[in-house]
């Protein structure tokens, strides 16, 4: 299985787009994971008659406590070899580190805080979708049933049960 981050892979020409395909696998499940989480994505694409994955990505979202869940997703598709290229066996090894997301590397999203009346929320700067914003006792901002996602970021980050993007919660 060819797997690539780009909408292209270099030697091969994109035939027929199949579907997007998604792996995922917890950190429960040991110490290779985000492997698991490829390998899962590759069978899926493998299941629609793929024969390489574009525009991947893998996400590593903390669950709970230490443990964290790997996402691997891209667009399944059938990639024929230009003529005069190396053939699928010389390029099928993937170099997972190549596509391992520093945890920070997701684009830094800010939602907008509108009030209405004594309420205040938080816009999701992708969808729209609003969340009701607390104030705690020591004046901190929170949201009801959502942790902090990302404790390397200064302030509050969440993901929107809507659409999943991460974005910030402004003081
Ligand atoms: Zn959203």
């Amino acid at each position: 299985m060819l797997i690539s981050a780009g909408d292209q892979i270099h030697g091969y020409k994109v035939v027929e787009y199949k579907d997007i395909v998604f792996g995922v696998a917890s950190s429960s499940e040991g110490g290779g994971f985000r492997q698991i989480a490829l390998k899962k994505m590759a069978e899926a694409a493998t299941k629609l008659g793929a024969t390489a994955v574009i525009n991947f990505k893998m996400e590593i979202y903390p669950l709970t406590g230490s443990v964290q869940e790997a996402t691997a997703y891209g667009n399944a598709v059938i990639a024929d070899p230009l003529e005069g290229t190396i053939s699928h066996q010389d390029r099928h090894q993937v170099k997972l580190e190549a596509y391992m997301p520093k945890a920070k590397a997701a684009e830094s999203l800010i939602g907008k805080l509108q009030t209405a009346g004594d309420y205040m929320f938080v816009v999701c700067p992708k969808c729209g979708t609003k969340y009701k914003v607390e104030t705690n006792e020591k004046g901190e901002l929170h949201i009801k049933g959502f942790n902090d996602v990302d404790d390397d970021e200064p302030g509050l980050q969440i993901f929107c049960l809507r659409c999943g993007t991460k974005f910030t919660v402004p003081e």
